[in-house]
């Protein structure tokens, strides 16, 4: 088990379908995404990177719309999501869309928008023990998976 954070970037303004939630509208801009995986979190980040797959989670719908990037991930100790979406949003990031990637918790969301200030952002993962996801380790992940 482990928690891990995305780091995505959307180019432009965008409305996209985001399952039974509809149509929500971006903003152009950075923003992050807190989740965990159970079991091989490998599996879960390697499936977060691709483009083929079946729309289940709010991040699938948001991550394969186009213009949107997923640049980084950073993965963490278990059990974490929550006190980092409490972090940011402590720190200035701010909910686009409250509900959006939270479901079993009391978070007003997963999926924050933040500007762009790429040490803070460091700062906050690496208090946690977190680190920043080699592509090496991705492209292992997907070499299983596939
Ligand atoms: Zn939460």
């Amino acid at each position: 088990m482990a928690s891990y954070a995305l780091c995505i970037q959307i180019a432009s303004l965008s409305t996209i379908t985001v399952g039974a939630k509809g149509e929500v509208t971006f903003r152009p801009g950075h923003y992050l995404y807190l989740g965990s995986a159970r079991g091989q979190w490998t599996h879960r980040l390697a499936r977060h990177f691709r483009a083929d797959k079946k729309q289940r989670w709010h991040i699938d719908y948001i991550l394969m719309a186009p213009g949107v990037e997923l640049q980084q991930a950073w993965i963490g100790p278990d059990g974490l999501e929550c006190s980092l979406a409490k972090a940011f949003l402590d720190q200035g990031a701010y909910v686009p869309h409250p509900g959006l990637g939270a479901s079993d918790c009391r978070c007003p969301a997963h999926f924050l928008m933040w500007l762009d200030q790429a040490h803070k952002k460091a700062e906050i993962l690496t208090r946690r023990e977190c680190r920043p996801l080699a592509l090496e380790e991705l492209n292992q992940a997907n070499s299983v998976l596939s």
